[in-house]
């Protein structure tokens, strides 16, 4: 049981990890387990990777924190590294997914300002997760993360996702809008892969519309599905990409990365943020992105995922209560008929972490750093879970 000294807003949690190395995790019994989660598309290295170790320690020993009044040469360099491997003008830092949406979000409200829009609207996904502030639940697409902090900000349009004759309709039906804001895969809402065109075809439509093309790499960015952004499996570029996630690998740090007249919209005190962007985040970035480069890791997410969907899709293959098994790179999700909660408690059981979200979809995290090896035994310790799980359901 935690300490009543903390808040309520988790669940129940009854697992205490105290080290980690690469896919492994050990509790404080000693006992290990394999993990496949990796604190939820954080770890993409794999934990207490040597070269964010080295980084973090020797920062740790010669600058913690400046302030944003300050140059701070890694934060220019990180900001450099990812304005050139993305495409885009230039990047806002944050200290968390949710901050870099809302500096996304401001970055609409003040293009919808300065073209004179009362209340700039925003369109965004049913099934989509953008985070816990006021602003990122509302534009969150799950009623459970709204429900009970009434008001909530206006200025979001909700269209189902990957459906690109809703977003005609809506543009059709409001002159008030400004930008999409969208996951290239979605991530809380259940592993949700659109069709290969979807992105080009919202980059057409904001293009025709002068709205901004706002996509949520969060949880898809820095390597995990298989390029460095999601986008980059297409041609579309976006105007505005937001990331979190696996850019410290654990290290907390976000970013607003802006191309274009949204790459124009804050000017000096229009917005800002006391840690972010700091010397010891910026470090951390920097040695996730020199690592991704080499030890091609991104090339590593591509092919292990596929591997992972073919072996998956094998071992489930006469698995009724599979629904489907889908995915991008290491964003993987098995669908199963019925909700599937208590399959994360097994799989610990067996030394495999897992999660499921959106009620009944397996989801797999692992490591861009898995070896072979490890993800056999993934593939074994799941798809028996499942079968195990579809048999004593049944
Ligand atoms: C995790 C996540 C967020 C929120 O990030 P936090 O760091 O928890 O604020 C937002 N969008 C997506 C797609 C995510 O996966």
């Amino acid at each position: 049981m935690a300490t009543p000294a903390l808040m309520h807003n988790y669940g129940e949690r009854t697992l205490t990890l105290v080290r980690g190395e690469g896919s492994y995790v050990w509790d404080d019994s000693g006992r290990r387990y394999l993990d496949a989660l990796s604190g939820i598309a954080v770890c993409g290295l794999g934990h207490c990777h040597p070269a964010v170790t080295a980084a973090i320690q020797e920062q740790a020993g010669a600058l913690l924190h400046v302030s944003n009044l300050y140059n701070i040469p890694a934060q220019e360099q990180l900001a450099e590294k990812l304005v050139s491997l993305s495409g885009m003008d230039n990047v806002f830092f944050s200290n968390s997914g949710a901050e870099a949406n809302e500096a996304a979000i401001k970055l609409a409200r003040r293009l919808g300002n300065e073209r004179g829009l009362a209340v700039p609207k925003i369109l965004v996904m049913q099934g989509a997760f953008h985070g816990r502030t006021l602003a990122t639940l509302t534009a969150t697409g799950n009623e459970k993360v709204q429900a009970g902090f009434a008001p909530l900000p206006e200025g979001f349009l909700r269209i189902p996702f990957d459906d690109v004759n809703a977003v005609e309709e809506m543009a059709a039906a409001h002159d008030d809008i400004v930008a999409i804001l969208v996951e290239p895969v979605q991530g809380e809402g259940g592993i949700r892969v659109p069709a290969p065109d979807y992105l080009s075809q919202l980059r057409k439509i904001c293009d025709a519309q002068d709205w901004l093309l706002m996509l949520d790499e969060i949880q898809t960015g820095n390597g995990r599905t298989g390029k460095l952004f999601a986008y980059q499996h297409g041609d579309a570029l976006p105007d505005v990409v937001t990331t979190a996630k696996g850019l410290g690998n654990g290290v907390p740090i976000g970013a607003c990365l802006a191309r274009g007249q949204a790459a124009q919209l804050f000017t000096a005190g229009t917005h800002g943020s006391t840690f972010g962007g700091n010397p010891l985040a910026c470090r951390a970035g920097l040695a996730v992105l020199e690592t991704l480069t080499n030890e091609k890791l991104i090339e590593r997410a591509a092919t292990l995922g596929e591997q992972l969907l073919v072996e998956l899709r094998e071992a489930l293959a006469d698995c009724n209560a599979v629904k489907e098994i889908r995915g991008l790179g290491l964003l993987i999700g098995i669908e199963l008929d019925r909700p599937c909660g208590e399959l994360v408690e097994w799989a610990r059981q067996e030394g495999l972490l897992i999660n499921v979200t959106a009620g009944n979809v397996v989801r797999l995290l692992p490591p861009l750093t898995m070896t072979d090896q490890e993800s056999v035994e993934t593939v074994a310790t799941v798809s028996a879970l499942i079968q195990q799980f579809a048999r004593e359901a049944a």
